[in-house]
């Protein structure tokens, strides 16, 4: 299927590794120029080298931590006018619910809940200016049903899944679409870090800990980056722009709901 982007532009923040860069190799497959982003320098420029040999599509990066204010100045003025912005940063550390105090909560709170509210504030007005864009949230299946471990990660995304419900649905006549996809256990460094906690909680192997955790999946393994980023990339193609405010997501079967 031809998404119909080709050509356009897109910021995908935090994407030289796992699910944004997932995302990122899939809107290059379509013909979508990029701005990249990460902390890490040398991981974002191997990646940014990999995907403008493999696609021909135009990458610049920048380098910079995209939940301060100075990073996200720094990738707009780079990424310009964008059609396409894919939210992503890092998420919040396990712990008990009883662990955290505010300054925990504030740094949950700036990295996934107003970083990109600050991002999408910033593009949305070009955007429906031009009469079209498309916003993807990376958030995480903690929004549909809560992991005990990762209360940060559960306030914070459905800060951000609360204020897209609202934005979504008073920009979608000027052609606009804001949707948020939710990953379940995927198979990137991320998982890899909370198997590595499990090891150690409770005195077991990794290969013991992924296959544990692969049994709460009902599909039985962990989803690939490549999957999740061909899900946001129809997200945002042409075929998608009656996809308004939605929670989509992509975890195996993992949440038990049916709806
Ligand atoms: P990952 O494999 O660890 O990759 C994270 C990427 O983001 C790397 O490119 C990293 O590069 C970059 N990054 C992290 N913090 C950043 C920051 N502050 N500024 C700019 N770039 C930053 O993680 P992932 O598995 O793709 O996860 C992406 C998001 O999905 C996270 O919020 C995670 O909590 C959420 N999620 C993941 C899973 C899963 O199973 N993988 C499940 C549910 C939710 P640098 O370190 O060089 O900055």
């Amino acid at each position: 299927m031809d998404l119909g982007i080709s050509g356009k532009s897109a910021l995908v923040c935090a994407s030289s590794k796992g699910l944004g860069r997932g995302c990122a190799e899939a809107l290059a497959a379509e013909g979508v120029n990029l701005t990249l982003n990460a902390r890490g320098a040398d991981a974002l420029e191997a990646t940014a080298t990999h995907i403008r040999d493999t696609y021909g599509v135009q990458v610049s990066t920048v380098a910079c931590d995209v939940t301060t204010a100075d990073g996200q100045a720094r990738v707009l003025d780079a990424a310009g006018a964008i059609d396409i912005l894919v939210t992503n940063a890092g998420g919040p550390p396990p712990g008990l619910w009883s662990d955290w105090n505010r300054d925990d909560f504030i740094a949950a709170l700036d990295a996934n809940m107003l970083t990109p509210i600050a991002l999408m504030k910033a593009s949305l007005p070009g955007m429906m200016d031009r009469g079209w864009g498309r916003v993807v949230n990376i958030t995480s299946q903690s929004v549909k049903a809560p992991i005990p471990q990762l209360g940060l990660s559960n306030a914070a995304r459905t800060g951000l899944t609360g204020y897209v419900a609202g934005t979504a649905r008073q920009v979608a006549q000027k052609g606009v679409t804001i949707n948020n996809l939710l990953p379940g256990i995927h198979a990137t460094d991320r998982a890899v870090a909370l198997d590595t906690g499990v090891t150690q909680a409770q005195g077991i192997t990794m290969d013991e800990a992924r296959a544990q955790r692969e049994a709460t999946i009902p599909a039985r393994r962990y989803g690939t980056a490549a999957e999740f980023g061909a899900a946001c990339a129809f997200l945002c193609s042409q075929h998608a722009g009656f996809i308004v405010g939605q929670n989509i997501l992509a975890d195996g079967g993992a949440t038990n709901a049916t709806i």
